[in-house]
């Protein structure tokens, strides 16, 4: 099989879907690797590692694309990249189905299986493809360096000569995967740090890594099947946002991250809760694409606010492209190898991983969740 991966064009994305140190594996099993030129260049792998490893570049997009059997991409194609694709190929990529239906229009048109890494099933055997998680991780990382960067304050407790100095105290909202990334990192640099999450099972994992969990009574059905938190009632809401407000006087920095899957962000710092930051605070919102958990967050922007920095964070992985690119790269090439496990093998349809995934094949919906929203039969 002809493996294409072309140059990401989204605005500000520097991540690239294949690392060369992946190529052995698969030029093993008889496929062929084609990269356009200059697609590693922003994750700092230069066109030469690509071809030592046995890759074969190609010097355009439309070359590649029209010379590969199965696509790897980061970012969604855009609706002129779609069109690119040879009819009956197959992608492999995030899709943001929710915002893109013209892309899928494409993707029917021109019956091609269209795999979106975002949907695929969270379940223990599928953990060395979840590319939510491996990005999260980044994201979470970064989000913390952004907020001590930012910060008039340092964040460990030093004692010197001239003086003491406090620990900044760190606030985290959501300890999913990037909420728990962005607590081992402000521990790691020496903040007092603290965490709620509606989720009960977090509490344990948040006070694992020495972070305090904010108390207060949490929903016995805050979760669902697959471990993600469900939308909560406006009155839990109303309660958790009473808890967070009696803390923010108290914090110089809150990371927040709350998310519930497919739905808007939930709002949990309003414009006058923000007031209650001190003049100097930093807060960074991870889920600034989402609607942001802060009333005042405005995605890719940074908002003062009576001497608060809001950060609307978007898309925190591209800004640490070597490593989100390696990781995501390990994360496209797992799942390949689930789909393809020896050369000749078809993807069997009826396996949940493959299932879940795909949105589109021999131009039918193949999800429900895709299905409703094109308003398929
Ligand atoms: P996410 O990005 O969808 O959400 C981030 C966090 O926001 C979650 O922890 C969620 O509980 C929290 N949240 C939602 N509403 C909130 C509110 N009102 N206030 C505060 N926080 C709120 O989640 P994620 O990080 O992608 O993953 C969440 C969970 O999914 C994991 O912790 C785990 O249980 C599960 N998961 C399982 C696997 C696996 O088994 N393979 C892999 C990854 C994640």
């Amino acid at each position: 099989m002809k493996i294409g991966i072309p140059k990401e064009t989204a605005p500000g994305e520097t991540r690239v879907a294949f690392v060369p140190a992946l190529a052995g594996a698969l030029l093993r099993d008889q496929h062929e690797i084609l990269v356009e030129g200059g697609a590693g260049r922003a994750a700092g792998i230069d066109d030469a590692q690509y071809a030592a490893a046995g890759a074969r570049l190609l010097g355009s997009a439309p070359e590649l694309y029209a010379s590969a059997d199965l696509i790897l991409k980061v970012q969604p194609p855009s609706v002129a990249e779609a069109g690119l694709i040879r009819e009956g190929a197959a992608y492999v990529g995030f899709l943001a189905p929710f915002g893109n239906t013209p892309v899928l229009q494409v993707f029917l048109r021109r019956r091609i299986t269209g795999y979106a890494m975002e949907f695929i099933p969270r379940i223990t055997r599928a953990q060395g493809m979840d590319a939510l998680s491996s990005q999260a991780t980044v994201a979470g990382y970064k989000a913390v360096l952004i907020a001590a960067e930012r910060l008039g304050k340092m964040f460990p407790l030093l004692m010197t000569a001239a003086g003491t100095v406090t620990p900044a105290t760190v606030l985290v909202l959501g300890a999913g995967v990037a909420g728990l990334q962005a607590i081992a990192t402000a521990k790691r640099l020496g903040a007092r740090v603290e965490a709620f999450d509606p989720r009960p099972a977090v509490r344990e994992q948040v006070k694992s890594l020495g972070a305090m969990f904010v108390e207060m009574e949490l929903p016995k059905d805050a979760e669902t099947a697959g471990g993600y938190a469900k939308e909560l009632s406006p009155e839990f809401i109303q309660k958790e946002m009473e808890a967070i407000g009696a803390r923010l006087p108290k914090v110089d920095v809150v990371i927040s991250t709350a998310q519930v899957f497919g739905k808007k962000a939930p709002l949990l710092v309003t414009e006058k809760m923000a007031g209650l930051l001190r003049p100097g605070a930093v807060f960074v919102d991870l889920a600034a694409e989402q609607g942001g958990n802060c009333e005042l967050t405005r995605a890719g922007e940074t908002v003062m606010h009576h001497g608060v920095a809001i950060i609307g964070a978007v898309n925190l992985p591209a800004t640490v492209p070597a490593d989100a690119s390696a990781l995501y790269a390990r994360n496209c090439f797992n799942f390949f190898r689930h789909l393809f496990p020896k050369p000749g093998a078809e993807p069997d349809p009826a396996d949940e991983i493959v299932k879940g995934a795909c949105l589109t094949r021999g131009g039918e919906v193949t999800n429900d969740t895709v299905r409703k929203l094109l308003g398929a039969p």
